[in-house]
């Protein structure tokens, strides 16, 4: 397996921090981006490379998951990196009629949760053993509930999604899968975070004790560091990466 490329597979690697994700492996690994806007997929294939290859699937269907893990197993035999990164941020308690928010809610829950748990289920029977990893990208709003009022819902599936990665390490890591998941702070110029106007921004910046948002080679630094041998010990984990803006300044 050393000199072997490592085959990862990417939730939302045609955009943002997924993206920047599979830029971090490509040099070394076979990367698989999923994603449902084809534009984007095969853009980003143009970006990354001979290494990448796209699949088109909606995570929250559990019909287009057992396609995906279909093509791994079919094509590649094995997996040594999930990454469950898919995800959005829909439905405001205060603002929204109560079917509309339901809708919202299950799409949302569908994709963050529902899509990671069957996904680490799925991959579970090709990842590599020992040596496999599963990394969930969650957010500093499952332990904030969001900046702004208007993200309960999103801070309760990332919240889920801590539950989950603590739950899957007790199952997997005894075959040597370790599981771990990033909580991102603010991380700038993404679809998710593109549209905040300077304001917001700047004063996201005054309250992080780095001085800066965070970008999204932050995130893939971290992932990295995670996928790697060093972090075999690692299991369970919730890597807080935000400059320190949970605590302020
Ligand atoms: P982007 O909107 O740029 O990326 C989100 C990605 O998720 C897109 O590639 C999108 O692709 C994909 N996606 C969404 N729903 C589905 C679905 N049902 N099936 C498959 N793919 C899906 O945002 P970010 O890069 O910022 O976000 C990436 C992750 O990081 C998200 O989980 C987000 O919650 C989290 N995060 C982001 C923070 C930030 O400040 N940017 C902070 C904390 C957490 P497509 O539309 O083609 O399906």
């Amino acid at each position: 397996m050393k000199n072997e490329q490592r085959i990862v597979l990417i939730t939302g690697g045609n955009s943002g921090i997924g993206k920047a994700i599979a830029q971090a492996f490509v040099a070394d690994s076979k990367v698989i981006i999923v994603g449902r806007n084809e534009e984007r997929l095969q853009s980003a294939v143009a970006e990354l490379g001979d290494n990448c290859k796209a699949f088109k699937a909606d995570v929250s269907q559990r019909k287009q998951i057992e396609e995906i893990i279909k093509h791994v197993g079919e094509t590649y035999g094995r997996l040594d990196v999930l990454v469950n990164n898919a995800g959005f941020v829909e439905g405001t308690l205060s603002t929204m009629e109560l079917t509309e928010l339901e809708q919202a809610w299950d799409a949302m829950c569908d994709t963050i949760l529902k899509g990671s748990f069957l996904l680490s289920h799925a991959a579970a029977q090709y990842l590599a053993k020992p040596g496999g990893r599963i990394i969930n990208i969650s957010s500093i709003a499952a332990l904030t509930g969001g900046r702004n009022p208007g993200a309960a819902g999103y801070a309760a599936a990332k919240a889920g999604l801590h539950g989950l990665t603590y739950g899957v390490a007790k199952e997997l890591s005894p075959q040597g899968i370790t599981v771990n998941s990033i909580a991102p702070g603010f991380i700038a110029d993404t679809l998710f975070t593109g549209h905040w106007s300077d304001t917001a921004v700047q004063g996201i910046v005054q309250q992080t004790p780095v001085g800066r948002s965070g970008n999204v080679n932050d995130i893939a630094a971290t992932a990295r560091y995670l996928a790697s041998q060093e972090a075999s010990f690692v299991t369970g984990q919730v890597i807080n990466v935000n400059g320190g803006w949970l605590f302020g300044r």
